[in-house]
């Protein structure tokens, strides 16, 4: 028969027990919090869209689409460009005050578009980026190599199969960071006009970003050439494909700067 004393116990046992579970579940409910919140930071995907070549016609409209979307951007620069008249001089001055423009190296002579040629000297290849870096007073050692998809990161490196890989060795030794690109939207040579259409860069895109695919995983480097936006803003596929990317509240667009180091 039960005395009192055990049925007190039994009630002060079922009511620890109660509390005990009470707190476990609010524990549980806290990490779950606690991980959806990791879950969300970790699904950010960065978005670095780099347009090379400039100063040319075109850029001035891409310096006004990216004032308009308040959007951060890279340019990669040809010193020899910003030099050819005084209109080209004026949009590369565009970009300098464009504060979500940032400008970097991409040669001076643009190999002159003898790629091999240029390639085969290495030091000239350095004196080139530093010409340009200097004539276009160039804060950051950041390179693209012109003609050549090729990567020089800390112990990280990728070529592309073509000359160009003792150069880039040889840059990077003397402090340069070269950054290639993971997909490129690519354009007529004739009249600019873009290859993919907005939908087809979106999709793929969304795809690089969901598999993984590109030289660091969930981030993805586009290379877009200024020539291909010779037409008026308002009409551009680029504001498109701004408008387009922008739906995705974890998708954010970077500089080249901040793209992770190892
Ligand atoms: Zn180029």
């Amino acid at each position: 028969m039960p005395t009192k004393t055990n049925k007190k116990n039994g009630i002060f046992i079922l009511l620890t027990t109660l509390l005990f579970i009470t707190a476990s579940s609010c524990q549980s409910q806290q990490t779950k919090n606690i991980n959806a919140g990791t879950t969300a930071l970790t699904a950010l995907k960065y978005i670095y869209l780099t347009f090379d070549d400039g100063p040319l016609n075109g850029s001035e409209n891409i310096d006004s689409v990216i004032l308009a979307e308040r959007l951060k951007i890279s340019v990669f620069l040809v010193g020899e460009h910003a030099e050819k008249s005084k209109i080209l001089g004026n949009y590369y001055k565009m970009y300098e005050q464009n504060p979500f423009v940032e400008s970097y190296n991409h040669s001076f002579t643009h190999a002159n578009n003898k790629y091999a040629l240029f390639y085969s000297n290495p030091p000239n290849v350095l004196a080139d980026i530093l010409k340009n870096e200097q004539l276009l007073n160039l804060r950051y050692k950041i390179v693209r190599l012109p003609g050549r998809n090729m990567w020089r990161i800390g112990d990280r490196k990728r070529d592309d199969g073509v000359s160009g890989s003792v150069a880039a060795d040889l840059l990077a030794k003397n402090g340069y960071k070269l950054y290639g690109w993971d997909l490129e939207w690519r354009h007529n040579g004739k009249d600019g006009t873009p290859i993919q259409s907005v939908d087809e860069m979106t999709k793929e895109i969304d795809s690089r970003l969901e598999t993984g695919n590109s030289f660091t995983k969930d981030h993805v480097v586009i290379l877009i050439h200024d020539e291909m936006f010779q037409k008026k803003w308002e009409e551009s596929e680029l504001k498109q494909l701004i408008e387009r990317l922008r739906l995705h509240p974890n998708y954010v667009f970077e500089q080249i700067r901040f793209y992770p180091n190892k």
